[in-house]
Protein backbone atom coordinates (compact mmCIF):
# COMPACT_ATOMS: atom_id res chain seq x y z
CA UNK A 1 0.00 0.00 0.00
CA UNK A 2 1.29 3.73 -0.68
CA UNK A 3 2.14 5.49 2.14
CA UNK A 4 3.01 9.25 2.26
CA UNK A 5 5.43 10.55 5.10
CA UNK A 6 4.36 13.67 6.51
CA UNK A 7 7.01 15.12 9.19
CA UNK A 8 7.22 11.30 10.12
CA UNK A 9 4.05 9.73 10.42
CA UNK A 10 3.58 7.34 7.77
CA UNK A 11 -0.08 8.02 6.01
CA UNK A 12 -0.95 5.29 3.73
CA UNK A 13 -2.88 6.94 0.50
CA UNK A 14 -6.25 5.23 0.46
CA UNK A 15 -9.77 6.20 -0.11
CA UNK A 16 -12.53 5.86 2.35
CA UNK A 17 -13.42 2.48 0.03
CA UNK A 18 -10.00 0.81 -0.27
CA UNK A 19 -10.05 1.53 3.50
CA UNK A 20 -12.90 -0.64 4.44
CA UNK A 21 -11.95 -3.30 1.82
CA UNK A 22 -8.44 -3.24 3.77
CA UNK A 23 -10.13 -3.75 6.98
CA UNK A 24 -12.44 -6.24 6.34
CA UNK A 25 -9.72 -8.82 4.59
CA UNK A 26 -7.77 -8.69 7.67
CA UNK A 27 -10.74 -9.35 9.40
CA UNK A 28 -11.94 -12.04 7.37
CA UNK A 29 -8.29 -13.38 8.31
CA UNK A 30 -8.28 -13.07 11.16
CA UNK A 31 -5.08 -10.72 11.34
CA UNK A 32 -4.90 -8.71 14.46
CA UNK A 33 -4.38 -5.04 14.11
CA UNK A 34 -5.35 -1.53 14.76
CA UNK A 35 -6.06 1.70 13.23
CA UNK A 36 -5.49 4.93 13.94
CA UNK A 37 -6.60 8.69 12.20
CA UNK A 38 -4.40 11.56 13.15
CA UNK A 39 -5.17 14.78 12.60
CA UNK A 40 -2.37 17.50 12.85
CA UNK A 41 -2.55 18.26 16.78
CA UNK A 42 -1.32 13.91 17.24
CA UNK A 43 1.26 14.43 14.57
CA UNK A 44 2.41 17.70 15.95
CA UNK A 45 2.57 15.23 19.43
CA UNK A 46 4.75 12.64 18.00
CA UNK A 47 7.52 15.40 17.42
CA UNK A 48 8.76 14.64 20.66
CA UNK A 49 7.65 11.83 21.37
CA UNK A 50 9.82 9.05 19.37
CA UNK A 51 7.52 6.46 21.14
CA UNK A 52 4.69 8.21 20.25
CA UNK A 53 5.20 7.89 16.86
CA UNK A 54 6.30 4.81 16.39
CA UNK A 55 2.72 3.25 18.32
CA UNK A 56 1.38 5.19 15.39
CA UNK A 57 3.14 4.26 12.73
CA UNK A 58 2.61 0.52 13.90
CA UNK A 59 -0.63 0.67 12.84
CA UNK A 60 -2.16 -1.78 10.48
CA UNK A 61 -3.74 1.67 8.80
CA UNK A 62 -3.02 5.13 9.23
CA UNK A 63 -5.92 7.19 7.95
CA UNK A 64 -5.83 10.69 7.17
CA UNK A 65 -8.06 12.50 9.77
CA UNK A 66 -8.74 16.17 9.08
CA UNK A 67 -8.15 18.59 6.17
CA UNK A 68 -4.74 20.05 7.95
CA UNK A 69 -2.85 16.43 7.11
CA UNK A 70 -4.27 17.02 3.35
CA UNK A 71 -2.90 20.33 3.39
CA UNK A 72 0.53 19.67 4.90
CA UNK A 73 1.06 17.40 2.01
CA UNK A 74 0.36 19.55 -0.38
CA UNK A 75 2.88 22.16 1.49
CA UNK A 76 5.47 18.82 1.40
CA UNK A 77 4.35 17.10 -2.02
CA UNK A 78 3.45 14.05 -1.29
CA UNK A 79 0.34 11.96 -2.69
CA UNK A 80 -2.75 11.63 -0.96
CA UNK A 81 -5.87 11.06 -1.76
CA UNK A 82 -7.85 13.09 0.27
CA UNK A 83 -9.26 12.67 3.65
CA UNK A 84 -10.59 9.78 5.40
CA UNK A 85 -12.43 10.90 8.59
CA UNK A 86 -12.36 8.31 11.64
CA UNK A 87 -16.26 9.02 11.25
CA UNK A 88 -16.98 7.94 7.88
CA UNK A 89 -14.18 5.25 7.81
CA UNK A 90 -16.44 3.78 11.07
CA UNK A 91 -20.10 4.66 9.14
CA UNK A 92 -18.60 2.51 6.49
CA UNK A 93 -17.33 -0.83 8.24
CA UNK A 94 -20.43 -0.90 10.32
CA UNK A 95 -22.44 -1.06 6.92
CA UNK A 96 -20.26 -3.92 6.19
CA UNK A 97 -20.17 -5.46 9.58
CA UNK A 98 -23.96 -5.63 9.86
CA UNK A 99 -24.06 -7.17 6.38
CA UNK A 100 -21.82 -9.98 7.33
CA UNK A 101 -22.92 -10.13 11.03
CA UNK A 102 -19.56 -9.80 12.34
CA UNK A 103 -19.57 -8.13 16.55
CA UNK A 104 -18.56 -5.22 17.51
CA UNK A 105 -17.88 -3.83 20.66
CA UNK A 106 -18.07 -0.36 22.22
CA UNK A 107 -14.76 1.35 24.55
CA UNK A 108 -14.82 4.92 25.97
CA UNK A 109 -16.39 8.63 26.13
CA UNK A 110 -18.98 9.12 29.28
CA UNK A 111 -20.89 6.53 31.50
CA UNK A 112 -23.75 5.91 29.33
CA UNK A 113 -23.11 7.73 25.86
CA UNK A 114 -21.64 4.17 24.37
CA UNK A 115 -25.28 2.91 25.18
CA UNK A 116 -26.88 5.63 23.64
CA UNK A 117 -24.59 5.51 20.57
CA UNK A 118 -25.42 1.52 20.33
CA UNK A 119 -28.82 2.64 20.16
CA UNK A 120 -28.72 5.03 17.21
CA UNK A 121 -26.29 3.10 15.50
CA UNK A 122 -28.48 -0.12 15.26
CA UNK A 123 -31.17 1.89 13.88
CA UNK A 124 -28.70 3.36 11.13
CA UNK A 125 -27.49 -0.01 10.51
CA UNK A 126 -29.86 -2.62 10.73
CA UNK A 127 -28.52 -5.99 12.00
CA UNK A 128 -25.70 -4.39 13.46
CA UNK A 129 -24.25 -6.40 16.56
CA UNK A 130 -22.97 -4.69 19.08
CA UNK A 131 -21.25 -7.22 21.61
CA UNK A 132 -21.37 -4.69 24.40
CA UNK A 133 -20.16 -1.42 25.69
CA UNK A 134 -17.95 0.01 28.26
CA UNK A 135 -17.28 4.04 29.49
CA UNK A 136 -13.61 4.89 28.91
CA UNK A 137 -13.11 6.32 32.14
CA UNK A 138 -11.94 3.31 33.87
CA UNK A 139 -8.52 2.76 36.73
CA UNK A 140 -6.94 0.30 35.06
CA UNK A 141 -6.59 -0.85 31.50
CA UNK A 142 -6.96 -4.65 32.19
CA UNK A 143 -10.55 -3.76 33.58
CA UNK A 144 -11.88 -2.59 30.36
CA UNK A 145 -9.94 -5.62 28.33
CA UNK A 146 -11.99 -7.66 30.81
CA UNK A 147 -15.31 -6.39 30.24
CA UNK A 148 -14.39 -6.86 26.15
CA UNK A 149 -13.66 -10.41 26.39
CA UNK A 150 -16.26 -10.86 29.30
CA UNK A 151 -18.67 -10.02 26.17
CA UNK A 152 -16.88 -13.05 24.31
CA UNK A 153 -15.18 -10.32 21.97
CA UNK A 154 -15.78 -8.99 19.01
CA UNK A 155 -14.37 -8.95 15.50
CA UNK A 156 -13.93 -4.96 15.77
CA UNK A 157 -13.84 -2.80 18.88
CA UNK A 158 -14.36 0.86 18.30
CA UNK A 159 -11.66 2.32 21.18
CA UNK A 160 -12.39 5.98 21.72
CA UNK A 161 -10.52 7.51 24.73
CA UNK A 162 -8.74 10.41 22.96
CA UNK A 163 -5.43 10.85 21.71
CA UNK A 164 -2.62 9.68 22.82
CA UNK A 165 -4.35 7.48 25.16
CA UNK A 166 -6.34 5.49 22.44
CA UNK A 167 -3.35 4.89 20.77
CA UNK A 168 -1.65 3.38 23.75
CA UNK A 169 -4.41 1.24 25.21
CA UNK A 170 -4.59 -0.91 21.40
CA UNK A 171 -0.75 -0.94 21.25
CA UNK A 172 -0.59 -2.65 24.47
CA UNK A 173 -3.70 -4.21 24.90
CA UNK A 174 -4.14 -5.84 21.36
CA UNK A 175 -2.45 -9.57 22.27
CA UNK A 176 -4.97 -9.53 25.42
CA UNK A 177 -7.96 -8.79 23.36
CA UNK A 178 -10.18 -11.27 21.89
CA UNK A 179 -10.79 -9.21 18.52
CA UNK A 180 -9.18 -8.45 15.08
CA UNK A 181 -9.74 -5.12 14.93
CA UNK A 182 -9.08 -1.88 16.95
CA UNK A 183 -9.83 1.25 15.80
CA UNK A 184 -8.81 4.60 17.78
CA UNK A 185 -11.45 6.64 17.18
CA UNK A 186 -11.32 9.59 19.60
CA UNK A 187 -14.88 11.51 20.29
CA UNK A 188 -16.86 9.74 17.46
CA UNK A 189 -18.82 7.82 20.34
CA UNK A 190 -20.28 11.26 21.26
CA UNK A 191 -21.24 11.97 17.57
CA UNK A 192 -22.61 9.12 17.57
CA UNK A 193 -24.91 9.10 20.56
CA UNK A 194 -25.50 12.64 19.81
CA UNK A 195 -24.20 14.40 22.69
CA UNK A 196 -21.61 16.12 19.98
CA UNK A 197 -22.96 17.19 16.96
CA UNK A 198 -20.71 16.85 13.50
CA UNK A 199 -20.57 19.81 11.74
CA UNK A 200 -22.56 21.05 9.31
CA UNK A 201 -22.09 19.78 5.70
CA UNK A 202 -21.10 22.93 4.26
CA UNK A 203 -18.37 23.49 7.06
CA UNK A 204 -16.11 20.10 5.87
CA UNK A 205 -16.90 21.02 2.59
CA UNK A 206 -14.89 24.72 2.83
CA UNK A 207 -12.44 22.40 5.15
CA UNK A 208 -13.30 24.62 8.00
CA UNK A 209 -14.81 21.54 10.74
CA UNK A 210 -11.88 23.02 12.72
CA UNK A 211 -13.84 26.02 13.23
CA UNK A 212 -17.21 24.53 13.66
CA UNK A 213 -15.49 22.81 16.60
CA UNK A 214 -14.16 25.56 18.18
CA UNK A 215 -16.87 27.39 17.93
CA UNK A 216 -18.81 24.75 19.82
CA UNK A 217 -15.87 23.99 22.08
CA UNK A 218 -14.25 26.79 22.74
CA UNK A 219 -11.59 25.28 25.40
CA UNK A 220 -9.77 22.99 22.43
CA UNK A 221 -8.26 26.76 21.76
CA UNK A 222 -5.01 26.11 23.32
CA UNK A 223 -4.69 22.51 21.90
CA UNK A 224 -5.78 24.38 18.45
CA UNK A 225 -2.89 26.95 18.75
CA UNK A 226 -0.49 24.10 17.88
CA UNK A 227 -2.30 24.29 14.05
CA UNK A 228 -0.09 27.35 13.04
CA UNK A 229 2.63 25.81 14.03
CA UNK A 230 2.31 22.36 12.54
CA UNK A 231 2.09 24.18 9.08
CA UNK A 232 5.07 26.58 9.78
CA UNK A 233 6.62 23.14 10.16
CA UNK A 234 5.64 21.86 6.84
CA UNK A 235 6.42 24.95 5.27
CA UNK A 236 10.33 25.25 7.09
CA UNK A 237 10.50 21.18 6.12
CA UNK A 238 9.66 22.09 2.38
CA UNK A 239 12.16 24.52 2.50
CA UNK A 240 14.68 22.40 3.74
CA UNK A 241 14.24 20.01 1.30
CA UNK A 242 14.12 22.21 -0.95
CA UNK A 243 17.27 23.39 -0.56
CA UNK A 244 18.68 19.95 -0.27
CA UNK A 245 17.72 19.14 -3.43
CA UNK A 246 19.03 22.50 -4.73
CA UNK A 247 22.39 21.52 -3.81
CA UNK A 248 22.61 18.50 -5.27
N1 LIG B 1 -12.38 9.96 27.01
C1 LIG B 1 -12.47 8.73 27.63
N2 LIG B 1 -11.61 8.47 28.66
C2 LIG B 1 -10.67 9.34 29.07
C3 LIG B 1 -10.58 10.60 28.40
C4 LIG B 1 -11.45 10.86 27.36
O1 LIG B 1 -13.29 7.90 27.28
O2 LIG B 1 -9.94 9.05 30.01
C5 LIG B 1 -13.31 10.23 25.90
C6 LIG B 1 -14.09 11.52 26.00
O3 LIG B 1 -15.23 11.34 26.83
C7 LIG B 1 -14.44 11.75 24.54
C8 LIG B 1 -13.23 11.18 23.81
O4 LIG B 1 -12.57 10.34 24.73
O5 LIG B 1 -15.58 11.02 24.21
C9 LIG B 1 -12.22 12.21 23.36
O6 LIG B 1 -12.82 13.08 22.57
P1 LIG B 1 -12.02 14.21 21.79
O7 LIG B 1 -12.99 14.82 20.87
O8 LIG B 1 -11.26 15.07 22.75
O9 LIG B 1 -10.99 13.29 21.01
P2 LIG B 1 -10.00 13.65 19.87
O10 LIG B 1 -10.49 12.84 18.72
O11 LIG B 1 -10.04 15.14 19.62
O12 LIG B 1 -8.70 13.16 20.42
Amino acid sequence: MKTADIMGVRFHAVTLNEAVDYAMNRIHMKKKGYIVTPNPEIVYLTLDDPAFRSLINGAALVLPDGIGIIYAAKILGKALFGRVTGIDFADLLMHRLAQEGLRLFLLGAKPGVAELAAENLQKKHPGLIISGCKDGYFQDSQEAVDAINAAGGAEVVFVCLGAPKQEHFMAEQLDKLDASLLCGLGGSLDVFAGTVKRAPAIFSKLGLEWFYRLYKEPWRFRRMLKLPLFFLLAVKKRFSIGQKEGDS
